[in-house]
């Protein structure tokens, strides 16, 4: 598929509009998605992690997979302990979903959002538990660094548990990168 993964590169810096230089808001997500969209684009493959540790795990993976647009694969599940935030939480349940999406980074975080809210999580605490989570880690090859969306997600290549499903649905993208360190811990726990 040579044509496929070819990037869509969106203009991230210069070309945008950008509000001068100071303490200027950041316009809201729906808005700046209309400025990130210029015509059509050509689809690429997208990768979104999920995760659950909280009430009936599988079944909000589940719902995600129905609810997020554009997939067309899905990772086996894994669970995984808890890395970072606040002692006590349960082990989480981890797929990652592959797209086949024209869809710009920004929408992909809507979309995401979107299906978290579906879920009620509930933002309580950072890294707190959570009935689903659901990352952005990869559009094609476009990259996007901003204050709410950083694309490649910044901490994929450090979790185990998102090089593990990774590794299911596009080996090539995790050969060389996952370390047993990183593997121990991540438990297969069947399909969704
Ligand atoms: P985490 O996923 O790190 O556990 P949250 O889900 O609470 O924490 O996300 C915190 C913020 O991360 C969100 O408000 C979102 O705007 C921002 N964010 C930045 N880049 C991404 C991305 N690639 N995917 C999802 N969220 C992102
Ligand atoms: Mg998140």
């Amino acid at each position: 598929m040579p044509d496929s993964r070819r990037p869509q590169r969106q203009p991230s810096g210069p070309r945008r509009p950008h509000p001068p230089a100071g303490d200027a808001p950041e316009p809201p997500s729906a808005e700046r998605a209309v400025q990130d969209r210029r015509g059509p684009r050509q689809k690429v493959r997208a990768f979104l992690s999920l995760g659950s540790n909280l009430g009936d795990r599988r079944a909000y993976l589940a719902e995600a997979v129905t609810r997020l647009p554009d997939v067309v694969a899905v990772s086996r599940v894994y669970e995984t302990d808890p890395v970072g935030g606040p002692p006590g939480q349960g082990a989480y349940l981890n797929c990652i979903v592959e797209l086949h999406t024209d869809l710009t980074p920004r929408e992909l975080l809507m979309a995401a959002q979107a299906t978290e809210a579906a879920a009620n999580r509930i933002r309580l605490e950072r890294w707190g538990p959570r009935t689903l989570d659901v990352d952005v880690l990869l559009v094609g090859d476009e990259e996007v660094d901003e204050a709410d969306l950083t694309v490649p997600h910044p901490r994929m290549w450090t979790r185990g548990f998102v090089l593990v499903p990774l590794g299911d649905l596009a080996p090539e993208l995790v050969i060389g990168r996952l370390t047993s360190e990183q593997a121990r811990g991540v438990r297969p726990a069947g399909e969704l």
